[in-house]
C-alpha cells in the first residue's frame, strides 16, 4: 500500500528540491505542497518550459493534497497576447498535466498588488520618482561602485500616497513616474538598490482592458502572487537567484498571509538547439521556420506536430533530473526516449522513400500474390494487413549500390546479388539500367522459387539482407518531409561575433516523394507509425490533405546499417 503522504516519499532517490520539500512535509511546515507553473503568455512554450512543468505539476502527484497551479504571469501587455494563452493551456494540458480548478492571471491581483504598493509607501517603504530613466541609472551605481540616494527618496509618505495615485489617475505620461522600494542604494546585490514596483504604461491590456495605466514589475507581483495563492515552494530557474532577496523582501514587508519559498534550479539547455523565447520570435517572424509549431522548434506544439509523443518528453525530463548547475543536454538523449516510447505503440509497415524501380522477370505477367504482413512482427495484437505482390516493384535506391562492398560486409542488391523482400521471396539482381547521367533506374531481377515464408531453398546460400519494398500498382504517393537539426552547431549562441541564425543548418528540411502501401492511409492521420528500417512517422496536422498526404519523419531508428556499411 502507498504510504499516505504520497510517492515522494518511497522515492529511491529523490532531487535536491525534492528532500526540501520531504523534511518541510515531515516537520509539518506544510500539510501538502502548492506548487506552480508560471508562464509569461509571450512566445509558445519549448522543452525548457517542459521541464519546470514535470517538475511544479509532477510535484502535485507526488504527495497527497498537493496542487500545481497554472498561473498567466500577464504584466507585460504590450508583448502578450490571447494565442500565446490558448497555446499554452494546450500544450500543458497535452504534456498530460491537470491543473483542476487552478487557472489564474497575475492581473486578477492588480487591485491586491496596488494596495500591498499603497502600505508599503505608507510604511515609508517605497517612494515615487520623477527623474529621468537616465538620471537613476547614473545613481545605481554598478557591481563595484554603491548607488547614490536620488533627490526624491526622502519623500514624505503624504507626497508619495499623493503622487502614487497620480500615477494610477492617469497624471503621468509613459517614463515620467515609477514607484520604487525604498531599500538600499549601497546594497551589494543591485536587485536590491530601489528597485523599480510600478511603471506608467498607457497601454491596453488583454484582460483588463484600459483600467490600468500603470502596471506592476514581475519582481513585485511574482512573489506576491505565489504569496496570495498560498504557494509553498516557489520553484523558478537559476537567473532569478539574485532576485530571492527581493522575492522575500516584498513577501515579508506586504501583509500577505503566506510565506513561500523560492528555491532555483538549473534551466534546460539542449545542444543543436536555442531556448530562449525572444530569440524563437525572431525565427517565426523572420520566416526561418513555418511557425511557432514547426516541426524542427524546440517548442512542445513543435514537437508535438513532429510526432514526439508526450511520454516521451516526460521521460526525458525526469531522466534529465533536477540540478543546482547549469549544463548542456544531448539532443540524443531526447530523441532515445522518443525512439523508446514509438517502439512499444507504432505499427511496422512499408513505405519506400526514394524509389527504385524493380522488375521481377520470371514473375507472370498478372500475377498479384497476397501476402498477410503483420503490423508488429513481435507482438500479435497489433494485428496484420494484406499486401500485394506482383511483376513491378519499388524497392529503396539506396539498397542497391553498381560496386558493393564484399558481401560479408554488404548485405542487401548489387549486381549478381540476393536480398529477401520483407515478408516475400528472395530476389537475386541480374541487371541494372542507367540513365544518361550513370543513376540507376531500375533493376531486373528475378525471384528464388520455394523462397517465401524466410525459407531458403536447398543448396542456397543463406540470405541475410532484408530489405523493404512495396508494390507498384497499389503504390500510394505521399510527400515525407526529413527533419535534421535547425542548427548546424551544438551552441548556436556562444559565438559573440555572429547572430545565432548564422548558424541555421540550410539542410535542416528535406522534401521527398515517397511511395507507401495503401494501407497505411487507412490508419488514422493521427497515429505514429513506423517505416520499417527508415524510422518513425506521422501525418503533418497542418500540410496533410487527403489528396496529397504528408509525413513529417519524426526520428530514426537505430541505424542498423551502420556497423555494416562501416
Ligand atoms: P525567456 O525565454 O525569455 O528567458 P522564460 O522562458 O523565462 O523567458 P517564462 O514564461 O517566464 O519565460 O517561463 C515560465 C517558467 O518556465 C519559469 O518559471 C521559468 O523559470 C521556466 N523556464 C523557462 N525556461 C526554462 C528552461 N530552459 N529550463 C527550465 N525551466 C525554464
Ligand atoms: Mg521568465
Amino acid at each position: 500500500m502507498s504510504d499516505a503522504k504520497g510517492s515522494l516519499f518511497e522515492k529511491e532517490s529523490r532531487n535536491f528540491i525534492e528532500n526540501i520539500i520531504v523534511e518541510d512535509l515531515t516537520s509539518g511546515k506544510h500539510a501538502h505542497t502548492i506548487t506552480r507553473f508560471p508562464p509569461e503568455p509571450n512566445g509558445y512554450l519549448h522543452i525548457g518550459h517542459a521541464k519546470s512543468i514535470c517538475l511544479n505539476f509532477g510535484m502535485s502527484a507526488s504527495n497527497s493534497g498537493a496542487v500545481c497551479h497554472l498561473r498567466f504571469d500577464d504584466t507585460n501587455p504590450e508583448k502578450e497576447e490571447e494565442e500565446y494563452v490558448q497555446s499554452i493551456i494546450s500544450d500543458v494540458r497535452w504534456l498530460g498535466f491537470d491543473w483542476g480548478e487552478h487557472l489564474y492571471y497575475a492581473s486578477d491581483y492588480f487591485d491586491q498588488i496596488y494596495t500591498f504598493a499603497t502600505e508599503l509607501v505608507e510604511k515609508g517603504l517605497a517612494y515615487v520618482d520623477l527623474q529621468s530613466g537616465e538620471k537613476i541609472r547614473e545613481q545605481r551605481g554598478n557591481l563595484k561602485s554603491p548607488g547614490e540616494n536620488g533627490p526624491h527618496r526622502e519623500q514624505s509618505v503624504a507626497e508619495n500616497l499623493e503622487l502614487f495615485c497620480k500615477m494610477k489617475d492617469g497624471g503621468f505620461q509613459d517614463g515620467e513616474a515609477i514607484l520604487r522600494a525604498k531599500i538600499d542604494m549601497a546594497h551589494p546585490n543591485m536587485n536590491m538598490r530601489d528597485p523599480v514596483l510600478y511603471r506608467v504604461r498607457h497601454i491596453a491590456h488583454q484582460r483588463t482592458g484600459d483600467k490600468w495605466c500603470i502596471y506592476p514589475m514581475y519582481d513585485f507581483i511574482h512573489p506576491l502572487s505565489d504569496a496570495l495563492e498560498g504557494i509553498s515552494h516557489s520553484l523558478c530557474t537559476l537567473e532569478f537567484e539574485d532576485h530571492r532577496p527581493l522575492y522575500d523582501w516584498a513577501v515579508d514587508n506586504t501583509s500577505v498571509a503566506a510565506k513561500p519559498r523560492q528555491i532555483e534550479f538549473a534551466r534546460l539547455n539542449i545542444n543543436y538547439s536555442i531556448m530562449s523565447k525572444r530569440k524563437l520570435l525572431q525565427l517565426v517572424e523572420e520566416k526561418h521556420v513555418m511557425g511557432w509549431d514547426d516541426p524542427r522548434m524546440p517548442t512542445v506544439s513543435g514537437m508535438r506536430r513532429r510526432g514526439y509523443t508526450s511520454e516521451s518528453i516526460r521521460n526525458f525530463c525526469e531522466t534529465i533530473g533536477i540540478a543546482k548547475n547549469d549544463n548542456i543536454i544531448d539532443f540524443g538523449l531526447l530523441e532515445f526516449h522518443v525512439r523508446e516510447s514509438l517502439n512499444k505503440t507504432a505499427k511496422r509497415v512499408m513505405g519506400v522513400l526514394e524509389p527504385l524501380k524493380v522488375t521481377i522477370t520470371n514473375w507472370e505477367e498478372g500475377r498479384s500474390m497476397e501476402i498477410d504482413a503483420p503490423f508488429h512482427p513481435q507482438d500479435e495484437s497489433f494485428g496484420s494487413r494484406t499486401i500485394k505482390l506482383e511483376k513491378t516493384i519499388y524497392i529503396e535506391q539506396s539498397d542497391f549500390l553498381k560496386e558493393p562492398p564484399s558481401p560479408r560486409k554488404w548485405f542487401r542488391l548489387g549486381p549478381d546479388r540476393s536480398a529477401r523482400l520483407r515478408y516475400g521471396a528472395i530476389i537475386h539482381c541480374d541487371e541494372f539500367i542507367e540513365d544518361d547521367q550513370g543513376n540507376v533506374i531500375e533493376l531486373k531481377c528475378h525471384y528464388v522459387e520455394d523462397s517465401f515464408n524466410g525459407k531458403t531453398p536447398e543448396g542456397m546460400k543463406k540470405v541475410k539482407g532484408i530489405i523493404h519494398w512495396v508494390n507498384a500498382s497499389d503504390a500510394q504517393e505521399v510527400e515525407v518531409k526529413l527533419y535534421d537539426r535547425l542548427f548546424s552547431v551544438e551552441n548556436p549562441e556562444s559565438d559573440k561575433e555572429k547572430s545565432f541564425l548564422d548558424f541555421i543548418n540550410p539542410d535542416s528540411a528535406k522534401t521527398l516523394n515517397a511511395l507507401v502501401e495503401p494501407e497505411i492511409l487507412k490508419i488514422p492521420a493521427t497515429e505514429q507509425i513506423q517505416f520499417e528500417r527508415m524510422g518513425y512517422f506521422v501525418q503533418d496536422c497542418k500540410l496533410s490533405t487527403s489528396d496529397k498526404p504528408v509525413f513529417n519523419k519524426i526520428v530514426g531508428l537505430r541505424d542498423s546499417w551502420a556497423k555494416v556499411k562501416g
